[in-house]
């Protein structure tokens, strides 16, 4: 049986797009526009995640999330068009697992799913797992230890927490400089290329550091 991504979303062109992305990704699809609708469905039938928009008609994604995680622990995946929403969206207060931001390219949100089911599944998903051993500083692949100096580690560190996730030249600026060390503009990218060179050591056939045009880099494992 194909796991099951419940789409909720009232844009039904949207919606569509993500069902024919999802299903192509080998995963089962069910849209429902409405916020009431979808609660009630997912009492009647627990999906494997649910992709959840913010503004819906019947009971909004923040309210609908809440109301979800009074009885599970399912994934959720909001969308959002509003980028000071996330805190909320990710915090106690609604619960949400992850957010994407609109507008999004669908290949985006279904590696973005794919990840969080792998986490949701805990350590047995296959692939090589990267592992962030923060009190050590170090980063694993597999079974080896990359050798990183400590701004390719905090840049590597938190990309690799957010697989999937876009990060902006002046967000990893900002992250490597965040032990006042001495970073400038230009060596973000000299970073990237060290650390894809490093990667390449232990993992020859992944491409784990993937560029996106004019916005910056994101990890995808
Ligand atoms: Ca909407």
């Amino acid at each position: 049986m194909n796991r099951k991504i419940l789409i909720v979303e009232d844009e039904s062109d949207l919606a569509a797009i993500i069902a024919d992305y999802v299903i192509a990704a080998g995963f089962a699809a069910e849209v429902i526009a409405d916020g009431k609708a979808a609660l009630a469905s997912i009492r009647r039938a627990m999906p494997d995640l649910i992709v959840l928009d913010l503004m819906l008609p019947g009971l909004d994604g923040l309210a609908l999330c809440r109301a979800v995680r009074e009885f599970s622990d399912v994934p959720i995946l909001m969308l959002t068009a509003r980028i000071e929403e996330v805190d909320r969206l990710l915090g106690l207060e609604a619960g949400a697992d992850d957010y994407v931001c609109k507008p999004f390219s669908p290949r985006e949100l279904v590696a973005r799913i794919k990840t969080i089911l792998r986490r949701a599944g805990g350590a047995a998903a296959s692939g090589p797992l990267m592992q962030v051993d923060e009190s050590a500083r170090a980063i694993r692949v597999g079974s080896q230890w990359l050798d990183l100096t400590p701004s390719e580690y905090n840049v590597l560190a938190v990309m690799a927490k957010r697989p999937g996730t876009a990060f902006s030249r002046a967000q990893l600026l900002d992250i490597a400089r965040s032990d006042n060390l001495e970073v400038n503009d230009r060596a973000i990218d000299t970073h990237i290329k060290n650390l894809r060179r490093k990667l390449a050591t232990v993992l020859p056939d992944v491409e784990v550091i993937h560029s996106i045009y004019g916005l910056g880099y994101r990890v995808d494992l």
